[in-house]
């Protein structure tokens, strides 16, 4: 009897499980096809360190990234044991009494302790101290998941103690029995869901952060306008997310108070995909004021600990909007620019070659230069870059490196890619492409980190592959005999690390080292490394009214982190990081006293002298 009740109820359950999991299957298969399986072994080596070892969610939250790590382990730990339970009280076989099984369940003990720690940690953080990245109210869904884990595990360290054919060991049983039963009908349809997608959603992830693939005008692709748009891994993200907040305590907008959080985004995406029309336009659902106040750091992707990829839905949704003439009034002057004058400044390409002459730059010859020195859009033009980019001159001639640099320079394409003006990009992309190819260097050498990240990662998907170096990188090898600079006497340092060459390039160490050989002492800001705080200027927000933005400035806020470090001096390896913090700096009381200076600038600085 006990026997065919249970079989009833499996199969409800079951079938529960399987009409929700299958309405989200569906909504997957319907999507754009957007999975790519590139580079097998980076996903199969991220798979064990991030699913297995769970080291994303321990790495930025320690205590409650270890607390949810034990409970996923327990998790996986048990799931032999309760297969094995289920098939006995199936009636299809009884496994339960041999010795593996006893073994088995002796190294389960110490698992189902170490759950019951992690999940009650969970439970007294979520309900008392409640962090503000959970949300303001304690979800019931929540408290009901932690108290069948614990009961499950409570019901399991029971059945030590109990007779399993008293009534209290039967009774026991079935607690367990129906606990997991209720578990599975309830994960499809909650945040729970990641316990079964989060394994593949973090297999699928990019390999590359912020990857966001061209798109194809011959088969007509505009970008993401409705829901229907939605590719198939944007589809699946949206299922996935844990709503931990991580991406949102970590997103430079929602930080400066503005309106941008990415967790809604994506939990607005699911709701889309579950309840609204297909046609419902992306715009309608996430409001385009929020789509324009991204700066396209990456921070909430790279915190993800779920493998979910923001970047392709917002820069997707902005390539929606620019296609249809919906691109913000700021953005007009720049792209109006990049069409005439093809750079940001929609300067006169006289100037760039005046700096050229006056720099006594070669043009580049692959027989004659070790190294092409990209110029970019603020070394062409910009007339405080170009003091940086003279100091970089003079470091190459001082240690003998023979560079030269292109007699003609687009934008890299990277404002107009990242804005969502694809036509713009490729146009651009594809002219540079075939001057770099005709110019045939083996090595370019540039100081803008955008420069790195588009020619050096987008490039590729034209076909176009050479390497690419940040001067920091490629002067931190250059002057590796040099030893003993006498410490710095000009005061401290905080180092800004830029999000394009930390987080997108993992570029942390040397200019760090480079800032230690050349005798500063630095003293880093909170936000640093490969987490840094944006200084507001990516993803087109270097041309964006800041006076008609909500909250405060995200420049600002950098700002005040530096300066809260002390330091008089702030280094800077971006131009336009060196743009929006000096800029920052105007507006903040009392700070006409902390300098600036960039990276080269200081290492020739110190060189000179050493
Ligand atoms: S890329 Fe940066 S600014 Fe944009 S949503 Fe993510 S964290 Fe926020
Ligand atoms: S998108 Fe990722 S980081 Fe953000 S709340 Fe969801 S699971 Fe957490």
């Amino acid at each position: 009897m006990s026997t065919l009740i249970l079989w009833l109820l499996v199969l409800g359950f079951v079938a529960a499980f399987a009409a929700q999991a299958a309405t989200r299957v569906r909504l997957v298969a319907a999507a754009p096809n957007t999975i790519s399986l590139e580079n097998p072994a980076f996903r199969v080596w991220r798979f064990l360190v991030d699913v297995v070892l769970q080291r994303q969610t321990i790495r930025e939250r320690p205590v409650p990234g270890l607390a949810h790590a034990l409970v996923f382990w327990g998790f996986v730990a048990f799931g032999g044991y309760t297969v094995t339970e289920f098939l006995d009280g199936l009636g299809i076989v009884d496994l339960t009494q041999t010795r593996w099984f006893y073994a088995y369940r002796v190294a389960l003990t110490p698992f189902a302790i170490a759950v019951l720690a992690g999940i009650a940690f969970l439970i007294v953080r979520r309900a008392i101290f409640r962090p503000v990245e959970l949300g303001k109210t304690v979800s019931i869904e929540s408290v009901v998941i932690g108290f069948f884990i614990a009961t499950l595990m409570v019901t399991f360290l029971l059945g030590w103690r109990l007779d399993e054919e008293s009534t209290a060991g039967r009774a026991n049983w079935w607690i367990h029995a129906l606990v997991i039963l209720a578990f599975l009908a309830l994960i499809p349809a909650s945040k729970h869901f990641h316990l079964v997608l989060s394994p593949i959603t973090v297999f699928l992830k990019s390999p590359e952060l912020g990857n966001v693939p061209n798109l194809d005008f011959e088969k007509e692709q505009v970008g993401l306008e409705v829901v229907k748009d939605l590719g198939s891994k944007t589809v699946l993200d949206a299922f996935t997310c844990v709503e931990c907040g991580r991406c949102q305590v970590n997103c430079p907008a929602w930080g400066a108070g503005k309106e941008l959080n990415p967790k809604a985004i994506i939990l607005q995406t699911q709701e889309a995909l579950l309840t609204g029309p297909r046609d419902a336009k992306l715009a309608g659902i996430y409001s385009e004021k929020v789509l324009w106040q991204c700066t396209t750091c990456g921070a909430c992707e790279n915190q993800c600990p779920v493998g979910i990829e923001h970047l392709p839905l917002l820069i997707g949704s902005r390539r929606g909007l620019v296609s249809n003439g919906d691109a913000p009034d700021y953005l007009g002057g720049m792209y109006n620019n990049l069409e005439r004058r093809s750079n940001i400044w929609g300067l006169s390409y006289d100037q760039r070659q005046k700096f050229v002459d006056a720099s006594g730059l070669e043009i580049f010859d692959p027989a004659k230069h070790d190294v092409l020195v990209w110029l970019g859009c603020a070394g062409a033009f910009e007339a405080d870059f170009q003091k940086s980019l003279r100091s970089l001159f003079e470091i190459l001639r001082a240690r003998q490196v023979k560079f030269g640099v292109l007699s003609k320079e687009r934008c890299n394409g990277d404002p107009a890619k990242r804005t969502g003006n694809e036509y713009m990009y490729q146009e651009l992309a594809n002219a540079n492409i075939e001057d770099l190819k005709a110019a045939r260097p083996k090595k370019i050498l540039t100081s803008c980190p955008h420069c790195v990240k588009t020619i050096g990662d987008d490039y590729r998907k034209f076909g176009y592959a050479v390497e690419i170096v940040h001067s920091s990188v490629f002067v931190e090898e250059l002057t590796r005999d040099i030893r003993g600079v006498a410490p710095d006497g000009g005061g401290s340092y905080t180092y800004h690390d830029p999000c394009y060459l930390s987080r997108y390039g993992g570029k942390v160490d040397e200019p760090r080292e480079l800032l230690a050989r050349f005798g500063a002492q630095v003293s880093e800001p909170v936000r640093n490394r490969d987490n840094p705080y944006c200084c507001g200027a990516g993803g087109g927000l270097l041309f964006a009214d800041k006076e008609e933005e909500p909250g405060s400035r995200i420049s600002d806020v950098r700002f005040k982190q530096l300066r809260d470090t002390g330091a008089g001096t702030v280094v800077t390896a971006c131009p336009f990081c060196s743009i929006m913090l000096k800029g920052a700096q105007t507006s903040a009381p009392g700070a006409g006293d902390v300098q600036f200076v960039d990276l080269m600038t200081f290492v020739n600085g110190r060189l000179a002298k050493h």
